[in-house]
């Protein structure tokens, strides 16, 4: 599969271009504080790109800031528009800090029946973020403390996490927690962070230690089990009970077997115990001996109804798989679409593990945090916007064409002629960002940037890759094509610049081969940009394709259902002809898309449900 995926870089089409532009090469410079693929044109080329009536066009841009002059960010109120060249790239200037505490919604409706829920999890937005996990434990998170229940949040004190985006940190508990035969001295924060509460685990120990997230040099199969353990013995020492603890994906899925077999028969009574599975894809593989560390005996779960991994039975050793245990062990599970759901129970080893604990099993679509998701009050957009007034988005666009040095529009056409008609541009800008993972359709990803080209657009991709194979042969995409006036591939991550590409942007592109839920597609519609997505998992239960009839009324973008470059070629065709031949009607669409609701409130309500369904009262 693999070999598949990265084989379609090499497409003679792209080794043909790769020689035509290698022919025209200038040389080019990295701005500074970039990474290092995130090569952008030549100044001479960039000002070429831009300079046609460039007084006029400067002109439009400065009236056009004015008019939306009351939602400009005042980091940036008489700053100069950005530049490839800027010594400090655009998406790292200091922006103000949020305060999403004035955010929370006064018309949602209170519980009568409240309680205690501790969310144990790898990811946090936006202080622990890799993917969509750490969104929805702070969206979740914070639409059930804002329905009136206690919340807080379990989390690793990663190295990397900035101090600085904490409030209030105080060290509150040291505590031994056992780890491979010793008691290992740890430390209980508290702190607050974007208006919810958290307890950071901190091991004296290496685990955690490292610039990111994931892939430190420690093992981190062994911290997380570590961890598990940890929030529990910390629960235990502190008297703690909450009425759920809240586990999600492989990571803290050793929770519930520590639970029932350990804890439960020390002094933890109260708490019952959900699972939310993210991506069914990683599962948690574990040697008997690793889970032994914790101090459970790890030979026990070794059964077919516990958590062997079925697919290593017989082999020697045969594995364990966490994910498996945490189904078993948990009193009710969850995934984040109800499409994913029925897929799962379909497809995929776990399957009958999934059926064989059916009753218990949730299908319910993720949320997005509308504190932090709002196009009406985001930190980091130069100027704000909402539905009824876009005159801020067509702001943004023109910030971040400048930004990273793409010809900019004025009025919505681009500066040039259109070489076959004579007549004047428009120009779709597409934004795909995404971890750059098999699962997100990378040969669709990289034929898009192609097809984008050739339609007449201009795209921006924003991804970072794990596997350095795959990153390698962005890179050299990137080289090829960041010296063009259409592509921008930039290989890094950056919250900052995700939220002022979502503004920017006409259309979000996920062509997953594969899509638990998708947060990409709710976030660029909640900032007005039309997705364009593969019908799969939770993409098919939020978007609808503008051409299906039978459901006009939810129609808000465009959906393709092969994983050929054909039908992504057909729904991109369809885009890009609306955009360039009815623009009231795309207008209408960009609103329609704003203002469908794709807030938690609208789904916290069915993990309340779950939780009711399982505590006790
Ligand atoms: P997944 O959880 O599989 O990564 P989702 O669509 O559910 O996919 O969530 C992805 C989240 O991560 C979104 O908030 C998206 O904006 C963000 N994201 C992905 N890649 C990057 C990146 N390179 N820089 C910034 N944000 C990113």
């Amino acid at each position: 599969m693999e070999n598949t995926v990265v084989g379609a870089f090499g497409h003679p089409s792209l080794v043909a271009r790769r020689a035509s532009l290698r022919r025209n090469k200038k040389s080019s410079r990295l701005p500074a504080g970039a990474a290092a693929s995130y090569r952008l044109n030549s100044p001479s080329r960039r000002i070429k790109a831009v300079d046609t009536n460039s007084q006029d066009l400067n002109v439009h841009l400065e009236a056009r800031a004015e008019s939306a002059a009351d939602t400009i960010n005042p980091a940036l109120k008489g700053s100069v528009w950005p530049s490839p060249s800027d010594e400090t790239p655009f998406w790292k200037k200091e922006f103000p800090t949020w305060d999403v505490s004035v955010e929370v919604p006064a018309d949602v409706e209170k519980d009568s029946d409240l309680m205690h829920i501790i969310h144990v999890t790898a990811e946090m937005a936006p202080i622990a973020k890799v993917g969509g996990l750490g969104d929805v434990v702070t969206g979740l998170a914070r639409a059930c403390l804002s329905r009136g229940h206690t919340v807080d949040v379990v989390l690793p004190f990663y190295e990397c996490i900035e101090k600085r985006q904490i409030t209030d940190l105080t060290l509150i508990t040291t505590y031994n927690s056992f780890h491979d035969g010793d008691w290992i001295p740890t430390n209980a924060y508290r702190g607050e962070v974007s208006g919810i509460p958290v307890i950071f685990v901190e091991p004296s120990n290496q685990f955690f230690k490292g610039k990111y997230v994931y892939g430190g040099s420690y093992n981190e199969l062994e911290a997380y089990i570590f961890f598990s353990r940890a929030c529990l013995e910390w629960m235990q020492v502190t008297g703690v009970q909450p009425d759920i603890i809240h586990v999600h994906e492989w990571q803290t899925s050793a929770l519930p077997l520590l639970y029932w077999d350990m804890y439960h028969q020390l002094s933890l009574k109260r708490p019952r115990i959900t699972l939310t599975i993210h991506n069914m894809e990683h599962y948690g593989e574990c040697r008997q001996e690793q889970l032994s560390k914790c101090g459970l005996d790890g030979a026990i779960y070794a059964t077919t109804d516990r958590a062997v991994d079925d697919r290593t039975i017989g082999h020697n050793p045969e594995r364990l798989s966490l994910l498996k245990g945490g189904i078993v062990y948990d009193n009710a599970r969850s995934t984040v679409s109800p499409t994913y759901l029925k897929e799962t129970l379909c497809s995929g080893w776990l399957s009958s593990t999934l059926i064989r604990n059916r009753d218990k099993y949730f299908g319910i679509l993720n949320g997005i945090d509308t504190a932090i998701w709002n196009p009406a009050t985001d930190i980091y957009l130069p100027v704000k916007f909402n539905a009824q007034k876009l005159e801020g988005k067509k702001f943004c666009k023109n910030y971040v064409q400048k930004g990273l040095g793409l010809p900019v529009e004025s009025a919505g056409i681009v500066e040039g002629k259109d070489v076959v008609n004579g007549t004047q541009r428009k120009v779709p800008l597409v934004v795909c960002i995404t971890r750059l993972v098999a699962q997100k359709g990378l040969h669709l990803i990289t034929h898009a940037i192609k097809n984008v080209e050739e339609l007449g657009g201009q795209m921006v991709v924003l991804g970072k890759a794990p596997d350095d194979r795959v990153e390698r042969e962005f890179k050299d995409l990137a080289d090829l094509y960041n010296e063009g006036p259409a592509i921008r591939i930039l290989l890094m991550y950056s919250e900052e610049l995700s939220h002022m590409l979502y503004a920017a942007a006409d259309m979000v592109l996920v062509p997953s081969l594969y899509e638990p839920c998708g947060l990409a597609q709710m976030i660029g519609m909640r900032y007005g940009a039309v997705p364009t997505v593969r019908r799969t998992g939770g993409l098919a239960d939020t978007v609808f394709d503008i051409d299906d009839h039978s459901n006009s009324h939810m129609a808000n973008g465009f959906v393709f259902d092969g994983i050929d470059e054909g039908s992504l070629n057909g729904a991109l065709d369809r885009a890009f002809s609306l955009y360039k031949n009815k623009p009231d009607e795309w207008t209408g669409l960009v609103r329609k898309a704003m203002e469908r609701d794709n807030s938690w409130n609208n789904t916290a309500g069915n993990y309340i449900e779950v939780y009711n369904s399982v505590r006790v009262r």
